[in-house]
């Protein structure tokens, strides 16, 4: 079994800044000190130079917790893993707050949602995830069903298409049902662990990771179908758990994204004669899969999906509550050069995001989870 502390960079960072290319902090503040190459030097040098303690942990817990920097380190540091830790070791209020709000957000989010309005100094991420949502209209139709195959199959939505996004849930058991699958009543899941774990609540994350692999047992370890990639990348955590390895195996082989592949389905356009130019917003977690099933799906009915560049959207998880100023700031770069013409819709798969490009785009554009793009007919 893995632990989190059992991560140990190879050498040292070599100061090449190459991470300093990708870092959406760096972007947005220019601060060589709240870079992933500034945030490395910080964390190896907290006790020398008179760095207040303090200080350092509020300057390096400034990520969005993208991972871009891993993807580009030729030495392979994990810094968001390293700031997590920084977090563990130091945790304050707000990770007490962040961690009831995760873990009990099934039971809260409805009183959230009744009493948002009278909550002074609400974070507005939060705010605008709790607000009524207007569903966009669809863009795709889908009718038919294929045979049943014998494969049964489990849904993870995860808390926001479960609880804040109306019908996702319903839609996501649809497509299932649809392309044959036996689908299992949606269980009661805990936390996919990403948000506990990138805020350094390892042993709230494990909690959660190991009631959901109980559970997966108890269901007879069908198919899990993820509706949001950052949930996905969040159950695939090869670290910890008090099961054995080979349940742990077993659990992230039979995890699945949930894309959009109508093979064998009826495919149409819900109104030929609407124009909107769909774009698609790459997770800074995602597997690239549902955007190449989409882009198939709708070149069937000769409507193009346009990449948006791979910039991160600000949302990090408690990052954007946490630091909403900045947050914004990240969100702000990333809309900058989108075109003004109206009509636009942005499609992505991950939960978080939506929240974010919703409560932060121009008012040219809607955003939404690409399952909320589809409609269903007899
Ligand atoms: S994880 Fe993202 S935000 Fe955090 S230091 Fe790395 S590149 Fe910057
Ligand atoms: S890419 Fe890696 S080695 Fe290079 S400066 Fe950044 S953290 Fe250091």
């Amino acid at each position: 079994m893995l632990e989190y502390n059992q991560y140990h960079p190879p050498i040292e960072c070599t100061l090449c800044g190459r991470c300093m290319e990708v870092c959406p902090v760096f972007r947005a503040t220019q601060r060589e000190e709240l870079s992933p190459r500034g945030k490395k030097f910080l964390l190896q040098n907290s006790g020398k130079y008179f760095l207040e303690r303090k200080r350092v942990d509020y300057l390096a817990g400034l990520c969005a917790g993208c991972k871009k920097c891993l993807d580009v380190c030729p030495q392979k540091i994990n810094l968001p893993l390293e700031i997590a830790r920084l977090k563990s070791a130091h945790p304050d209020w707000k990770s007490w707050i962040w961690s009831r709000m995760i873990t009990s957000g099934p039971k809260i989010m409805p009183v959230l949602k009744g009493t948002r309005a009278f909550i002074p100094s609400i974070p507005p991420i939060i705010d605008n995830a709790l607000a009524d949502k207007n569903l966009i209209p669809p863009v795709l139709q889908i009718s038919g069903r294929i045979s049943h195959t014998s494969r049964r199959a489990v849904l993870f939505p995860g808390c926001v298409a479960l609880h804040l996004r109306p019908g996702l849930h319903e839609k996501a058991i649809h497509l299932l049902d649809a392309l044959g699958f036996e689908t299992i009543k949606t269980p009661d899941w805990k936390c996919c662990g990403y948000p506990l774990g990138s805020a350094g609540l390892f042993e709230q994350e494990k909690r959660e990771r190991e009631k959901n692999l109980q559970i997966w047992v108890k269901l007879g370890k069908p198919d899990i179908f993820v509706l949001c990639a950052t949930c996905l990348d969040g159950l695939k955590n090869p670290f910890f758990s008090n099961s054995s390895l080979n349940a742990q195996t077993g659990f992230r082989q039979k995890l699945f994204p949930l894309i959009p592949d109508f093979s064998g389905l009826n495919i149409s356009r819900s109104n030929p004669e609407e124009s909107r130019t769909i774009f698609w917003h790459e997770p800074c977690h995602g597997s690239g899969q549902s955007r190449a099933a989409l882009d198939n799906a709708l070149s069937s009915v000769n409507l193009d999906l346009t990449m948006m560049d791979r910039n991160c959207c600000g949302m990090g998880g408690s990052f954007a509550v946490q630091h909403p100023q900045l947050s914004r700031r990240i969100a702000d770069i990333f809309w900058q050069n989108m075109p003004s013409s109206r009509n636009n819709l942005v499609l992505t798969d991950c939960s978080g995001c939506i929240i974010q490009l919703e409560a932060t785009s121009p008012d040219s554009f809607q955003a939404a989870h690409w399952l909320e793009a589809i409609v269903f007919t007899p």
